[in-house]
């Protein structure tokens, strides 16, 4: 579920069985098991048609948004408290945020204060559910020339996070893109430094970015 919430968007579009298995990295059939259970549930918790795709429910959503908002708390914890770097966290959330109870949730956010966003700087929903909207960019497609700000990084890879330690990229960051295309690295200058680094095709497509420094998030 809360995958269909990440690929359906702020549009909340119909979201694929196979797009679903790609980025869950599990096979076709056991998103299409999942899906029927998650149907058949009283009340369902997505609409799923067959060869279409699955959307969430209003009650889906709500759930989808409430385990989003423990996974991105926890992280955080993590982090701040315990002393995880932003490469470990999200493995450890995946697991707890299935159990932490809503108690337990409003502890960990009061002695936290109520943050915003998550150590990759995902928003984290508000207890409402309700989560600010933002149109974010991904690096690899943002223009050259044009400030941005990083407005945060996916949490999905260890080893590109590690690797955007190394270079110091983080959320908050003004940069430029100098020159780079699709398929080639690219070269983003950090603030107003005059030296640029280099950043992979890969690593970029884990970037996103708003206008900045306007656009700061
Ligand atoms: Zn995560």
């Amino acid at each position: 579920m809360k995958a269909i919430l990440e690929l359906g968007g702020s549009e909340e579009e119909q979201v694929t069985g196979n797009s679903l298995a790609r980025h869950l990295g599990v096979r076709a059939a056991s998103v299409t098991g999942m899906l029927q259970k998650l149907a058949a549930q009283k009340p369902p918790f997505v609409k799923y048609e067959k060869h279409r795709g699955a959307r969430l429910t209003m009650v889906g959503k709500i759930r989808a948004l409430e385990v989003l908002r423990h996974h991105r708390l926890l992280e955080r914890f993590l982090h701040d408290f315990l002393d995880y770097s932003w490469d470990e966290v999200h493995d450890e959330a995946e697991r707890l945020e299935h159990f932490i109870s809503e108690r337990l949730e409003d502890r960990i956010a009061a002695k936290l204060g109520d943050p915003d966003t998550d150590p990759h700087g995902h928003l984290i929903p508000e207890r409402s559910g309700a989560i600010r909207a933002r149109e974010e960019v991904l690096l690899s497609k943002w223009a050259c020339g044009v400030p941005a700000v990083i407005s945060s990084v996916s949490d999905r890879d260890p080893a590109a996070l590690r690797e955007m330690t190394r270079l110091g990229l983080k959320p908050g960051m003004a940069i430029t893109v100098e020159t780079g295309s699709r398929n080639a690295s690219l070269r983003v200058r950090i603030g107003d430094r005059t030296d640029s680094l280099r950043v992979s095709p890969t690593l970029a497509s884990g970037i996103s970015v708003l206008a900045g420094p306007d656009g700061r998030p």
